[in-house]
């Protein structure tokens, strides 16, 4: 099932009727961590459990863009426009250099190893932000089983210094991380229990101090159905957040004020295309993209 559920009238504005959701590829096993490269007019998406980063275009569809891939996760892109992603299986941020080489940012904390950072997010002062959550070494599936070593933690990282510092560490289960358009507000999704009678599914919010550390955190919007993994945020600072039903888009005020409805379980998402108003959806199995009447903010 696919179409637009407008909840508040605010959301009309955002959306294109008449456009439709376009399924971009089909058969993979579980799509996460979408980003764009505008420079390069295509997108870069993980297949999880297939251990690869695709590539999509308009004119050339789905390829292969890497594989192995350390069993990729979240990406995004630096003030530089380098490949920064999240590994599972090497327990580590890594960036793509320029020149296709690859290296590794961060992968221990006070001597222990990092879980399995799930999404990242860079700050305009080139700070990395990132979610180390235990699920990518939970299973063999997505990355290898695995004994954490590190309760689950949200991350700065200073990628110059190499300075690790924890952010909050009361989470149980960090996902999806993204600003608002300012930088002053970080927003945080936090799973876990997800076969349980009352599983976490919300997203919290924290407000960023000058220097970098975070206050508050309190719970911004609980979603349902389903929960928030990765999310995006527009250039009006409203959250784009996946669920089990399509892409929620919430207000800065915590309305939900509308749903683009999408056939299966949403896992991640981004804007890109021609002025960031098209929106890439990682739909489990299948890749979708709708246009939109509204920009991504200007961060991956
Ligand atoms: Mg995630």
């Amino acid at each position: 099932m696919d179409g637009l559920d407008i909840l508040d009238p605010r959301f009309r504005r955002y959306v294109l009727p008449n456009a439709p959701l376009v399924k971009l590829g089909e058969g993979f096993a579980w799509l996460e961590g979408p980003v764009w490269f505008a420079d390069q007019d295509c997108l870069l998406v993980s297949d999880l459990p297939n251990d690869r980063i695709l590539r999509w275009s308009e004119g050339g569809g789905v390829s292969l863009f890497r594989q192995p891939a350390g069993f990729g996760n979240g990406h995004t892109r630096d003030r530089q426009g380098r490949l920064v992603g999240c590994s599972h299986q090497h327990r580590c941020i890594a960036r793509t250099e320029l020149d296709g080489s690859v290296t590794v940012l961060a992968d221990r904390c006070r001597s222990k190893r990092l879980n399995s950072p799930n999404d990242v997010v860079c700050r305009s002062d080139g700070s990395i932000w990132f979610t180390d959550p235990v699920y990518g070494i939970s299973t063999d599936y997505e990355g290898g089983k695995q004994a954490p070593e590190l309760p689950p933690a949200v991350y700065r990282l200073d990628p110059g210094t190499g300075a690790l510092d924890v952010v909050a560490d009361d989470f149980v289960g960090p996902n999806g991380i993204a600003f608002s358009p300012d930088e002053r507000l970080l927003y945080v999704s936090e799973t876990g229990g997800q076969f349980d009678a009352d599983p976490v599914q919300h997203i919290r919010v924290f407000d960023v101090a000058e220097n970098g550390r975070l206050r508050g955190g309190r719970v911004f919007h609980k979603v349902a159905p389903g929960y928030a993994d990765g999310f995006r945020l527009d250039q009006d600072g409203n959250l784009w957040s996946s669920a089990a039903d399509g892409v929620h888009c919430i207000a800065p005020d915590g309305t939900k004020l509308g749903v683009v409805k999408v056939p299966f379980r949403v896992s991640n998402l981004t804007f890109g295309g021609r002025n960031r108003s098209r929106l890439f959806i990682c739909a489990s199995h299948t890749l979708y993209a709708i246009y939109t009447n509204q920009r991504g903010a200007e961060r991956p």
